[in-house]
């Protein structure tokens, strides 16, 4: 009896698939695809147009053709310092030209005898030769044919997709391969989702996508395919993201904070000015969210300069007035110091005691604040992300306030719950940043927040000017900033870092700066690599208008706060993003006094150049923010290692805006009615989230 062909399934190792067996299966196990299904899920990343293929000699000049056949010859055609590869490919009717520019790469890889498919713009030959009458093919695409099982000839002209391939398995090869089980395996995919919900949304059926995907018949049904599959990979983020935070508020309790007018009172006696609206509204939403019993979860979007410090300050004195901790972190030591010396300046003379508790605190006096946390003594903790998450016990932490978010990642959120000793309690979360996160991707990847927003800045405000100036103009600039030295004024000049070049770029812009355009003015340099005591000096005489001009790197990027300086000067601005340039502008145009900024560089890529002109055209940290992810596209903003989650496969978030509303709407109110995903009809739908999110978003308590 002849073997039976074994019954393909989704769960089917690849090596059953017609046409691959072990061998080839070895390769697809390579390329992460082990089974039917991750074949299945192999899509294609496009689609090309494919004209019918036909026997050479039906070939004509002038159309994009395609035809198979078997080289019988190559050479190279020498052309000085660009040789070209031939290949006489000919079947049963007629031969054919294929040529190659700068082919000399080929001469390996195609060789006489072989079987090629090949499919390029057909042009009559230019000059009689030894193939008088053929056609030929310049740079065609072309692909081996397998010596065994021949793809059927392309019958039609169709759109065929185009797979993700690696050195040993061609697009072809996989091709192949899924045209081999589709039909089979597309029956066996069920839906997650229910057939009235799709219809609701236009959506197509699950097997449907796929079938349209791997073999669509028009270009719209690849657009439907993506729609859905796009849909489904944002519908189940969404999904763990709401379940999540559902689950948390079920389960967790965080400490209701005491709010009386006369702890409002004297909260704002610790504060020098009238807060303004946009401030107080954000204080509004926090004093409902702390006063619950229900663990806060809390964006406070804020332009640079819109005063989200005090705004913070009011949640942690908050905390204190109920006899709790509050902890402040920040990206960086420079910042928590800031922080910490601000603060500490609004507090003198209160009961209240701050503790900065940084990584360069000697080991004695970090134990010491390490156990004035633990037992309490210390009620306001400010501090780095670095430090406060890793190793800091507290007594009772009510409220942690993360600044400048961007730096810190969903998972980080998470540890901060276990904290607070208690399995069940955690502290109320509040997070924010000056770079504002587009709308779009804050709904994503912080899905699980509330968002709150300081759309407005503190009145007196100065408008900043900004210059994109070529190298060769750089004096210009420079004689700016010494003529506001000379009225009394300060400024920074800002210089890239990497690394070992740090201090290397720092000192020679010293130098030259000291010896050329800024002689006898009183210059200091900050960078990441002094000691904290010399900066903290270096910054305290800045402060006090003892230092004319601050050379530094990144290190002021947040928080430097000197109203007194007036004028930035960024070197090599081509080499910095947006938003960090926007942050670094933020230090000027604190106080009564119109500031400029000129953005040194030259731009060599067209991004770099889309960069500068942006930040000339507005000081908007929002309009900024969706202007550098329509320039950068959301994958290096926030990559998927800050966010902690796994890429999309299909989604686009720069184009699939509306799906990300409707994922966001349609999964919020499904766990408002299914908070867990229990329901039997439910449960294929929950056991792809797992799969997909569940690890990431820490689903495995909750489901
Ligand atoms: P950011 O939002 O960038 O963190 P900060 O909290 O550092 O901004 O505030 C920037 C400056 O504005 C600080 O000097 C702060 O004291 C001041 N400030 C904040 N709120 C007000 C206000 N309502 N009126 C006047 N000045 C304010
Ligand atoms: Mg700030």
């Amino acid at each position: 009896m002849p073997p039976t062909k074994p019954t393909i399934t989704l769960l089917s190792p690849i090596e059953d698939v017609p046409s691959v067996g072990p061998r080839r299966g070895e390769a697809f196990r390579r390329l992460g695809i082990p089974s039917v299904a991750h074949l299945l899920f192999h899509l294609p990343h496009r689609h090309e147009r494919e004209e019918a293929e036909a026997p050479i000699k039906e070939l004509v000049a002038g159309a994009v053709v395609t035809a198979r056949g078997e080289v019988t010859a190559t050479d190279m055609i020498p052309r000085g310092r660009k040789p070209r590869f031939r290949a006489v490919l000919a079947d049963h009717t007629g031969r054919l030209d294929l040529i190659w520019f700068h082919g000399g790469y080929l001469r390996d890889k195609i060789h006489p005898g072989m079987r090629l498919l090949v499919q390029g713009k057909a042009k009559r030959h230019p000059s009689a030769g030894h193939n008088d009458n053929a056609l030929q093919l310049i740079n065609p695409k072309w692909e081996p044919l397998p010596d065994t099982d021949d793809p059927p000839a392309i019958a039609e002209t169709r759109l065929r997709p185009v797979y993700p391939a690696s050195e040993e398995l061609t697009p072809v090869m996989i091709e192949s391969a899924i045209s081999a089980v589709l039909e089979p395996a597309l029956t066996l995919i069920e839906d997650h989702l229910p057939p009235h919900f799709r219809k609701e949304r236009e959506l197509p059926e699950l097997a449907d996508a796929y079938r349209m995907m791997h073999h669509p018949s028009s270009a719209d049904e690849v657009v439907q395919a993506r729609r859905r599959l796009a849909y489904d990979e944002l519908l189940m983020l969404q999904l763990g993201v709401h379940m999540r935070r559902a689950h948390l508020r079920q389960t967790m309790h965080a400490p209701a904070l005491h709010w009386t007018e006369e702890i409002e009172e004297r909260i704002l006696s610790r504060i020098p000015f009238t807060l303004t609206r946009g401030q107080r509204r954000v204080i509004d939403d926090l004093i409902a969210d702390l006063t619950k019993p229900t663990p806060a979860n809390r964006l406070i979007q804020g332009d640079v300069g819109s005063g989200k410090t005090v705004v913070a300050l009011y949640a942690m004195l908050l905390a204190v007035a109920s006899g709790k901790q509050a902890a402040l972190l920040a990206p960086t030591e420079l910042l928590a110091e800031q922080h910490a010396l601000s603060i500490s300046a609004l507090l003198e003379g209160s009961k209240v005691s701050v503790e900065l508790l940084t990584g360069s605190l000697p080991p004695a006096e970090r134990s010491a604040a390490l156990g004035r946390i633990e037992r309490g003594e210390a009620n306001l903790i400010i501090g780095t992300h670095a430090v406060l998450t890793e190793s800091t016990r507290f007594a009772d932490l009510a409220v942690a306030v993360i600044d400048e978010q961007h730096r810190f990642g969903v998972r980080q959120r998470a540890t901060l719950r276990e904290k607070s000793g208690d399995d069940a309690s955690m502290p109320h979360t509040i997070v924010m940043t000056a770079t504002p996160i587009p709308r779009t991707l804050s709904l994503t990847i912080f899905g699980d927040l509330d968002v709150s927003t300081i759309p407005d800045l503190p009145p007196g405000r100065q408008p900043i000017t900004t210059r994109v100036l070529p190298e060769r103009d750089a004096s210009v600039a420079y004689e700016a900033l010494r003529e506001r030295i000379e009225r009394g004024e300060q400024g920074y000049v800002v210089v890239p870092a990497v690394d070992a070049e740090e201090l290397k770029n720092v000192r020679t812009t010293m130098e030259r700066l000291e010896k050329g355009a800024l002689k006898g003015k009183r210059l200091a340099a900050v960078h990441g690599r002094l000691k904290r005591e010399t900066r903290d000096a270096i910054m305290a005489r800045f402060r006090a208008g003892k230092i004319d001009a601050l050379i530094a790197t990144t290190v002021i990027e947040v928080g430097v706060d000197v109203p007194n300086s007036t004028i930035m000067i960024v070197e090599h601005a081509e080499r910095f993003g947006l938003a960090q340039l926007h942050q670094l502008r933020g230090r000027v145009g604190r106080g009564g006094t119109e500031s400029e900024c000129f953005l040194i560089g030259e731009p060599t890529t067209p991004d770099s150049n889309a960069r500068l002109t942006a930040l000339a055209s507005t000081t908007d940290g929002f309009a900024l923010a969706e202007k550098d992810f329509e320039i950068r596209g959301p994958g290096e903003i926030f990559g998927s290692r800050q966010s902690g989650l796994p890429p999309f496969r299909v989604a686009d978030l720069t184009r699939d805006l509306d799906l990300l509303g409707m994922a966001r709407r349609d999964a919020a109110a499904w766990i408002d009615r299914s908070a867990t995903l229990g329901a039997p009809t439910e449960e294929l739908l929950k056991r792809r989230l797992l799969k997909a999110y569940g690890v990431e978003l820490g689903l495995g308590d909750v489901a």
